[in-house]
């Protein structure tokens, strides 16, 4: 599973990446093509599609990295807060089938959907 999958080189270091955090089960580095100031992305090591994917063998994992995500925020830098974005499947505008977590902040993050 993987072989094949960008975030799984990433993972394996076959990719160079600007590591932001790593450990046993999850890594976290850079967007190469940040939208904000700061824009990193969570991933879990394990090959997991998507949120569609997760069953509940994955709870606590996903915990763990919705505990993270503040934590890495705020040690790059974000103190007033962050937004996290996850894309699930080609209708959630998922490019990279692995399952990510984005942390974007730093600059004007706008109202995700617009009402008028
Ligand atoms: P998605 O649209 O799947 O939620 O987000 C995929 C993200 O991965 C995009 O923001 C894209 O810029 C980022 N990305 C794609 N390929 C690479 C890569 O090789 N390295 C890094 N650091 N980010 C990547
Ligand atoms: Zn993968």
């Amino acid at each position: 599973m993987g072989d094949n999958c960008i975030f799984c080189k990433i993972v394996r270091g076959e990719i160079p990446c600007r590591k932001v955090h790593e450990d046993d089960e999850l890594l976290a580095f850079h967007d190469i093509n940040p939208v904000a100031p700061v824009h990193f992305m969570l991933v879990t090591k394990q090959h997991l599609v998507s949120l569609a994917e997760a069953d509940d063998s994955h709870a606590a994992l996903l915990g763990r990295m919705l505990v993270l995500a503040p934590r890495l925020a705020k040690q790059q830098g974000l103190h007033n807060g962050f937004r996290t974005v996850i894309n699930t499947g080609k209708g959630g505008g998922q490019e990279v089938f692995h399952l990510h977590v984005h942390i974007i902040g730093g600059g004007l993050i706008p109202p995700m959907v617009r009402r008028d």
